[in-house]
């Protein structure tokens, strides 16, 4: 097949690409690198079933020849990406995701539409099923992705019902792994860092507040079976071993056993949600999926990586 990716240089887009090129298809990587990094697809340089067209799918973008499958995975992700990107984070999930269905809609491509945890904002149920509608603070700090992303569902879904756009939905929890960028905030890969570096580990607030954590390849498979399914509402994909970020500190701190960093804590940022976890039924019923990467397997792969990239601040 010939596959869109938007957001193609991104850490989830960039291992989604490689498992896409393994199976054999062709992939087009599209990526204006807003919060996206070139290193991710570097490797993909002289492999001939790739192509990578620097753009941003806010304009309209224009492609020769068919398109079988356009995965929208454009947009900043992190908390401190999308509040430094605020009106690019709505339009990316506004307008370009607006673009990326007409596209799909002329190409008679599938559209998959990577949505978010986000999507449930602060939820006053835990854990998160695909039936539960969300707390969102519609003007909070986190409101730019949360909600552009909530737009991006209901037009993902207009386009299922009126023109008939073969849709996607998939609804994407805390992931980590190689290639997160090191400075974008996120906690596995801040705490990592630090524990490398001998830094402090910054642990938000009491650090209670919880999470549950999903290894990349785990995620992208995950991804891929969705878009090869035959179910258009949203499926969560996430693990389900929920924990605090305390834990989080202390697992990735058991991991780097010469660190001298120690866990310091500082004010908690505006509207962070207080527990995230998912309820993962429906990607087991319909896909036969579930994470099989153990936290500390994905931990220590992902600590080695790190490390032989020598991260400094
Ligand atoms: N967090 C933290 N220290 C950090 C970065 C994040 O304690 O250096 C906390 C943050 O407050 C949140 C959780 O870790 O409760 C996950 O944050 P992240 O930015 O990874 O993404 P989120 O799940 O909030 O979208």
């Amino acid at each position: 097949m010939r596959i869109l990716i938007s957001g193609g240089a991104g850490f989830l887009a960039s291992h989604l690409t490689d498992l896409l090129l393994e199976q054999g298809h062709q992939v087009i990587g599209v990526d204006n690198f807003i919060t996206g990094q070139r290193e991710n697809i570097a490797h993909l340089d002289d492999v001939d079933n790739y192509r990578f067209i620097e753009a941003d799918v806010i304009e309209p973008l224009s492609i020769s020849g068919s398109i079988d499958r356009i995965y929208h995975m454009a947009s900043p992700a992190s908390p401190i990406g999308y509040v430094k990107h605020q009106v690019a984070t709505l339009k990316v999930n506004s307008q370009g995701t607006w673009n990326l269905l007409e596209l799909a809609e002329k190409k008679k491509a599938r559209f998959l539409m990577a949505s978010t945890s986000e999507c449930y904002g602060d939820p006053a149920v835990n854990p998160q099923s695909e039936s539960y509608w969300g707390n969102v603070n519609p003007i909070g700090m986190r409101s730019m992705y949360d909600e552009a992303k909530r737009f991006s569902e209901a037009c993902t879904m207009a386009y299922h019902r009126e023109r008939g756009v073969d849709t996607r939905l998939i609804r994407i929890f805390n992931t980590y792994g190689p290639r997160m960028d090191p400075y974008d905030g996120r906690v596995v890969i801040s705490f990592i860092c630090q524990a490398l570096n001998d830094e402090d580990i910054t642990v938000f607030g009491d650090g209670r507040q919880t999470r549950s954590l999903c290894y990349v390849s785990d995620l992208v498979r995950g991804i891929n079976l969705v878009m090869e399914s035959d179910f258009v509402e949203p499926i969560n994909l996430g693990n389900p071993s929920e924990l605090t970020i305390l834990d989080i500190a202390r697992e990735v701190l058991a991991l780097i056993p010469g660190s001298k960093s120690k866990i310091v804590h500082q004010p908690m940022p505006p509207d962070d949600p207080k527990v995230r976890c998912p309820d993962i039924s429906r990607a087991r019923k319909i896909l036969g999926w579930e994470p099989v990467v153990t936290r500390s397997e994905g931990l220590a792969k992902m600590i080695e990586y790190y490390r032989d990239q020598l991260v400094r601040r």
